[in-house]
């Protein structure tokens, strides 16, 4: 049986990233991959979402410009969006693969399960070793609803050959309001369902809704305070039906959330706890059994499930394996909603914001007559500031088509504490949306 310092299981950012840091501490590694090499972001989440992205922002910028130098917003043919995220895409792994073959990291294609806490079984070849990583991700989870066989995923829609007539996604949550924003402009008609009147629940409250009025102004259809109770086909069509409604589309997508991919790894036998959320560790990552660790987004965390945040724990775990650890402890992490407007956030968590009101105010500024936003027509454009008891800034939201680049920049304000005077010391390009900052803070 052929033996390793240590195996890792799942090629995703967090698995494909601490395999390198393993092997770069001269330890004899494995990684060993059931699907796509290079995991859920680059080929089904983050980097093939924003490849179609790039075509609605392309279409959408022109649309704020209508009557200022242009009479019509282009269409957006699919097929060719398609092929250009494809231009992308369909390397990821054999690009993956080659990376890890060229650091000479040994590569299994199969189903991990464990045997024992230091055995495991990929396919019929046993391999053995001191320790393991487990970064197997997420994958959709299914809405318990009849009909659940017939509901696709956020995958399905990301390899469209053609884009459906009408789309319907059950679920509000960031996947299905930028899929949603997605599909609306390439020409779908599209419908969101929700079971209560508060989507994307992390984010601040007031700024969701100016979004939710952002895309049903572009058509996006809301069904809120709807239990979505069966889908049946009634071909070729399917149709939605709840207490308060009956819809048809020719897609449903469930996006109701993921779920941790523990299943097949016959946890029992290695002696790891898991529950729902995912698999249980301490501060240093290391499962309930010592010489196993998990990282990414199979880890049942209260951080957000996100690639930066894998990355972050592959690196730390790199060293928690070497037994070299302090406690894991996370910078401030930014999330985003992306779409032609988008919805960024830093600081203190809604759920601790609502919980203690008494301790915190807010200030909200509107963007759109500001330079910066004036320029590029983006009406709506709003920034809202939390203040704690002694007036530091506890958390940011912005709504805008430059939020993401912005709160890269207040990120670094916040985590290096930088006061008004000590922002207004840079010189930044103008005009620029750095050149801004100094009057956020
Ligand atoms: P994964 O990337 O899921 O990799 C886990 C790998 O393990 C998979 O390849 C899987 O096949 C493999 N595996 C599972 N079980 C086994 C087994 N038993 N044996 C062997 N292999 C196994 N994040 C962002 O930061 N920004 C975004 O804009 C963003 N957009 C997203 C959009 C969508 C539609 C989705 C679905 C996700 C998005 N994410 C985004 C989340 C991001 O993709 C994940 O946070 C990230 O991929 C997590 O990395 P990971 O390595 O933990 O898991």
């Amino acid at each position: 049986m052929k033996k390793y310092d240590a195996i890792v299981i799942g090629s995703g950012p967090a698995g494909n990233s601490a395999a390198y840091g393993l092997k770069e501490q001269g330890k004899n590694v494995a990684i060993i991959e059931s699907d796509l090499w290079g995991g859920t972001c680059p080929n089904r989440g983050c980097d093939p979402k924003k490849m179609l992205m790039s075509g609605v922002e392309a279409q959408k910028r022109i649309e704020t410009m209508i009557g200022k130098g242009f009479e019509q917003a282009p269409k957006i043919v699919w097929e060719d969006l398609m092929t250009f995220k494809r231009s992308y895409t369909d390397s990821v792994p054999q690009n993956t693969k080659d990376g890890l073959d060229a650091a000479e990291i040994d590569r299994y294609q199969g189903q991990a399960s464990f045997i024992d806490a230091n055995q495991i079984v990929v396919d019929d070849q046993n391999l053995a070793a001191d320790q393991f990583l487990i970064a197997t991700g997420q994958r959709p989870s299914v809405l318990p609803i009849d009909g659940q066989d017939l509901l696709q995923s956020s995958t399905d829609f990301l390899e469209l050959e053609h884009l459906p007539k009408k789309i319907a996604f059950i679920g509000a949550g960031y996947i299905a309001f930028e899929l949603a924003v997605i599909a609306s402009a390439a020409g779908s008609e599209v419908h969101i369902i929700h079971h209560n009147d508060h989507p994307l629940k992390e984010f601040d409250q007031d700024l969701v809704t100016d979004l939710v009025e952002h895309m049903k102004s572009d058509g996006i259809q809301f069904h809120f305070n709807v239990n979505t109770k069966a889908v049946e086909l009634l071909h070729p069509q399917y149709r939605i039906t709840g207490e308060n409604i009956e819809l048809t589309a020719d897609m449903v997508i469930g996006a109701t959330g993921r779920v941790p991919n523990v299943e097949g790894l016959n946890l029992e036998k290695a002696g790891v706890n898991y529950d729902k959320r995912g698999i249980s560790v301490d501060d240093h990552l290391r499962t309930s059994q010592q010489n196993i660790f998990a990282c990414g987004d199979v880890v049942a965390k209260s951080q957000p499930k996100l690639t930066p945040v894998a990355g972050f724990e592959a690196g730390y775990v790199v060293i928690a394996m070497n037994g070299e650890s302090e406690e894991i402890e996370y910078p401030m992490i930014p999330t985003i909603v992306f779409g032609d407007q988008r919805l960024a956030r830093i600081g203190v968590s809604e759920r601790e914001l609502a919980a203690h009101p008494e301790k915190y105010h807010s200030q909200t500024m509107e963007l759109s007559r500001w330079y910066t936003y004036h320029r590029i027509n983006d009406q709506g454009a709003k920034i809202k500031l939390i203040y704690d008891e002694e007036d530091k800034i506890a958390a940011i939201t912005c709504l805008s088509q430059l939020a993401d680049e912005v709160i890269n920049y207040l990120l670094i304000i916040l985590t290096k504490k930088m006061t008004h005077e000590e922002v207004e010391k840079y010189i930044f390009a103008y005009p620029s949306p750095a050149s801004d900052l100094s009057y956020f803070i």
